[in-house]
């Protein structure tokens, strides 16, 4: 894990996941073309078409997960770090980012079959409440969840009553960027929680065939609150506040610009919006020289706005498929992931 001078973890770090060759794609007779090497940290990435001599296009990252790796290896070397700070007061914002069909709501989610395959989210509730169990003699804890989807620039709440409201940002200075009538649930334990996280998909899915789309077109934000209070010298309550925002990606697949009209034109062109200004976002973060970060001119990063940057803490992870057929997209992923550390 890299290290900062100060022993920390870095503000801003991006790695890449490769998910498997699926059954259907070796059945197809599908090449892999990726080659990870874990020491180095670098993905190679060998071009189906390539001249001869050619040599495949390497990249580095802070890790790179290769085909084997598993869920909770996945969880302690991105995630941990960040929900540690979270439950410190600190906020953070882990990110999957990557094609449709390569793995962002595996990595995020995971396959609930079997507790070995549980994603990131599930896994940061039962080390939230282990560790709030361990502090519970020192410490006391709140902990809230909201769950959201951001379609078309427009706010949708997983968990409110009324599935077709659109809610609206707001912004106060006592307590920055917020999302107005949300709903947020008061959790006691880690399977309060996976029940409220398994309703709010569910509502994703029934929404998104309604509106006659797919949940890839969207962004699903699942947000986690803690405060804690400790008794101070002084006699009084001290308390801190920090925020997890776990964030599953609208698909970055090339929306194709020419034949596309009405809903499916703005879909792509608000997802694309979206997702060049968290890059924009991150990398001006990243680059530090930066005075301005665009973080207004989407939705989506107006509300990771006090999650990025600053004291937070960030990871992006971005899935790809293994497949020769994927070329194109993967390399347009590994640039702007690239871009992105
Ligand atoms: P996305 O959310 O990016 O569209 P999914 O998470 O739905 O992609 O993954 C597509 C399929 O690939 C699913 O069937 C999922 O279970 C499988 N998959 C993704 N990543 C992995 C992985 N690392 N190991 C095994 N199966 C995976
Ligand atoms: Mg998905």
């Amino acid at each position: 894990m890299p290290m900062c001078e100060d022993g920390e973890v870095e503000n801003v770090r991006v790695v890449v996941r490769v998910r498997p060759l699926s059954e259907k794609e070796v059945e197809a007779g599908y090449r892999q073309i990726t080659k990870v090497d874990t020491v180095n940290k670098t993905i190679s990435v060998e071009n189906p078409q390539a001249a001869e001599g050619e040599p495949p296009k390497t990249f580095t990252f802070d890790i790179v997960f290769d085909t084997d790796s598993r869920q909770m290896d996945v969880y302690n070397e991105t995630a941990r770090p960040i929900v540690d700070k979270v439950l410190m007061g600190y906020n953070g914002t882990i990110l999957a980012y990557g094609q449709t069909g390569t793995g962002k709501t595996f990595t995020m989610q995971g396959d609930c079959t079997a507790p070995e395959l549980k994603g990131i989210i599930p896994n940061s509730f039962a080390h939230i409440f282990g560790s709030i169990a361990k502090a519970a003699e020192r410490k006391k804890f709140l902990v809230r969840v909201a769950h959201i989807e951001i379609y078309n620039e427009e706010i949708r709440d997983l968990l409110g009553k009324d599935q077709t409201a659109h809610l609206e940002v707001k912004e106060r200075p006592d307590i920055g960027v917020y999302i107005r009538d949300l709903s947020g649930y008061v959790v006691n334990n880690a399977d309060d929680m996976e029940r409220i996280m398994t309703l709010g998909n569910k509502n994703r899915v029934v929404g998104a065939t309604a509106m006659n789309t797919q949940s890839s077109r969207s962004h699903a934000i699942f947000t986690i609150t803690i405060e804690n209070g400790d008794m101070g010298e002084d006699g009084k309550q001290h308390i801190k506040m920090g925020k997890l925002h776990l964030v599953d990606l609208a698909g970055s697949e090339r929306q194709s610009k020419t034949g596309a009209t009405g809903i499916r034109l703005k879909e792509a062109t608000k997802i694309n919006l979206s997702l060049s200004t968290l890059g924009n976002v991150i990398s001006a973060l990243v680059d530090g020289k930066s005075t301005h970060i665009p973080y207004r001119n989407s939705k989506l990063t107006r509300l990771l706005q006090d999650s990025l940057g600053g004291n937070s803490k960030t990871v992006m992870c971005a899935n790809i498929g293994p497949a020769d057929y994927n070329y194109d997209e993967t390399i347009s992923t590994l640039r702007y992931a690239n871009r992105a550390k």
